[in-house]
């Protein structure tokens, strides 16, 4: 086997995406940040004002929502870049809400398990080793300090020109863990087969050294 598929799942601002992009880089496997088309299911809900007690709304908005990366990996929503957009504590503070509709979550799984027939895929969130590849060669579960989490999703917003204070931004993680982690509908659960690595004291390159040797492990061969 020369192509696996990894999952990896955890709490919010674990670095997951960092340490999914660097995994997808060594392999030469393509990265999906399944949160990045939750958040543009958000985005579109947020601009067309639909109703979260309105399932009719909801499947009609679905039919209407188109999601693609481009080649520099930019969330394009109905041929929009909406990559900046998705990042804004408007769209934070409302996503768990929307993902925990359970029709927004069917159209997402849909798409999340097509994009990972051919595998040689990395892709991270909530529920990617429980509910959408529960077969994954190869699962991570992240975890990290909450008060390190903070700091780290404060530091990027500012790198990226957003505005939010540090406390804004930890009451915005303590409320998606607690939406995602006790939502009905595929609630963040870590899998029973999943490898958990606590990233609270390593950095990027000891994180995914380790994670390459699991990848390997697992059947993946860099190309
Ligand atoms: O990964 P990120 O923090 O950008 O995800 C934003 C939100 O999308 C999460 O807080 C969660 O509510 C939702 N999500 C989800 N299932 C996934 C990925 C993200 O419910 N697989």
């Amino acid at each position: 086997m020369d192509k696996i598929i990894i999952a990896i799942d955890g709490h919010s601002s674990c670095g997951k995406s960092t340490l999914a992009k660097g995994l997808a880089s060594s392999l030469n496997y393509t990265y999906i940040d399944s949160g990045a088309m939750y958040r543009a299911v958000t985005l579109f809900f947020l601009r067309q004002e639909v109703k979260l007690e309105d399932e009719e709304q909801i499947r009609q908005a679905l039919q209407h929502i188109n999601i693609r990366f481009n080649a520099e990996n930019r969330t394009i929503l109905n041929g929009e870049d909406v990559e900046n957009e998705i990042r804004k504590m408007e769209v934070s503070n409302f996503v768990s809400q929307v993902s925990a509709v359970p029709a927004v979550r069917r159209a997402m799984v849909r798409q999340q398990q097509a994009m990972g027939k051919d595998k040689g895929i990395v892709m991270d969130g909530r529920d990617i080793g429980t509910v959408v590849f529960p077969d994954a060669e190869l699962k991570i579960f992240l975890t990290a300090d909450p008060e390190k989490r903070a700091q780290r999703r404060f530091e990027e917003l500012l790198g990226k020109g957003i505005k939010a204070s540090i406390e804004e931004v930890r009451q915005n993680l303590s409320l998606r863990d607690h939406i995602d982690s006790t939502r009905e509908d595929s609630p963040l659960r870590q899998a029973a087969d999943a490898t958990v690595i606590d990233n609270t004291h390593l950095n990027r390159e000891e994180q995914l050294e380790y994670a390459l040797e699991l990848a390997h492990s697992a059947g993946a061969v860099s190309l």
